[in-house]
């Protein structure tokens, strides 16, 4: 395997107080950077000190958007360890994505041990209460200084890292979201299965508007009938109906989450009837209606669980279990962060330890 060369930060930093850490603002001391040139692959991975870079006005990136990322997280865990959920998961995916958006393939062994030894070297970094973590962001740009339109001959991969305060500051809540009837996300044959910077692009509108009535979140749905149910953009979504738990099925415009596969091999294991389908709006308001709409919840790298307390579609609000969290919904809250913590056996495999500490 190719050796990772790596250049020591002159001066470290420090683990800003973790109730002040909020959210993707903070970076640790060093970054993973690997090089792509047509004919040549691969090349050059390396560990460097984290800082801007040099990029040409006419890098391809920056005028057609040939990009993609992934987010994942690592953990300290109560016996002083270091872990990452499911990372050889997330790298397969970021491999899916480059396919959609025709980047050349990454060797997941070689990121997998790369991203080991950049969480290894910036450990001091991993904040320790309940519910922080460290945000691991890789990253792929066409680099190209070229404004014509192709499949870029040029990339730069990285992998920086970020602690991150506990999602749930104020408390494990239920949130509101907006069923999108206007806007649309993605569409079969499109690059909706892709983690890519152009699915969030396509989405900021909608949330704004969304934002400006008082959800949180738009729920979209699928971009030909606006009927049936998508993801919430940076979320899947499930819903309980009759103690059956449901979430759409993969069909080319969602996005393959991580936490989604997490959430359905759980829910499995506990036996509880699962299913992956198509299901329309249309169906949870009249499961609502019928009071078998038992709770809505999103999952994703982020929030893990993020139960949902009310919907609105077309004007039309339902409220789900009353506002409040639904068992399931908690109880997934609970055992996967506990997984993710060391609280409990990994029985499922999920977790990879980095180091110790
Ligand atoms: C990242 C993401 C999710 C959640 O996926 P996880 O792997 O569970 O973090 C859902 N939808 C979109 C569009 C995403 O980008």
């Amino acid at each position: 395997m190719t050796d990772i060369a790596v250049t020591l930060a002159d001066k470290r930093g420090t683990l800003p107080a973790e109730d002040k850490l909020g959210f993707g603002k903070i970076f640790t001391d060093h970054m993973f950077v690997m090089d792509y040139v047509t004919g040549q692959g691969w090349h050059n991975a390396r560990i460097i000190p984290y800082g801007d870079f040099d990029i040409s006005p006419a890098a391809m990136v920056l005028h057609y958007g040939q990009a993609i990322f992934e987010g994942m997280k690592a953990f300290r865990t109560g016996d002083n360890r270091v872990v990452t959920y499911r990372p050889v998961d997330h790298l397969k995916r970021f491999n899916n994505s480059a396919d959609i958006l025709s980047i050349p393939q990454m060797d997941v062994d070689l990121l997998h041990a790369g991203l080991k030894q950049l969480i290894a070297l910036d450990k001091e970094w991993v904040p320790k209460s309940l519910g922080t973590s460290l945000y691991i962001r890789p990253f792929v740009v066409s680099v190209d200084p070229y404004v014509g339109v192709k499949v870029a001959d040029e990339y730069k991969l990285f992998i920086i890292l970020s602690p991150v305060g506990a999602y749930y500051a104020s408390g494990f809540k239920p949130v509101k979201i907006k069923v999108e009837e206007h806007f649309v996300r993605a569409v079969k044959g499109g690059l909706g299965e892709a983690k890519t910077p152009a699915n969030y692009a396509a989405s900021l509108k909608a949330a704004e508007v969304a934002k400006e009535e008082g959800y949180t979140q738009v729920l979209w749905l699928d971009a030909l009938e606006q009927k049936y149910i998508e993801e919430v953009g940076t979320m899947n979504i499930f819903f309980k109906i009759g103690g059956e738990i449901i979430t759409p099925e993969l069909n080319g415009s969602i996005l393959n989450g991580i936490t989604r596969r997490s959430v359905l091999e759980v829910a499995k294991d506990w036996g509880m009837k699962v299913s992956e389908r198509r299901i329309s709006i249309d169906e949870v308001y009249q499961a609502h209606a019928e009071g078998r709409l038992q709770e809505v919840f999103g999952s994703g790298t982020a929030a893990v669980i993020s139960p949902v307390g009310e919907l609105s579609w077309k004007g039309r609000k339902i409220v789900i279990n009353n506002n409040e969290i639904g068992e399931t919904s908690q109880k997934l809250f609970d055992y996967i962060t506990s997984i993710q913590q060391g609280r409990v056996a990994d029985k499922f495999g999920w977790v990879d330890e980095v180091t110790k500490l």
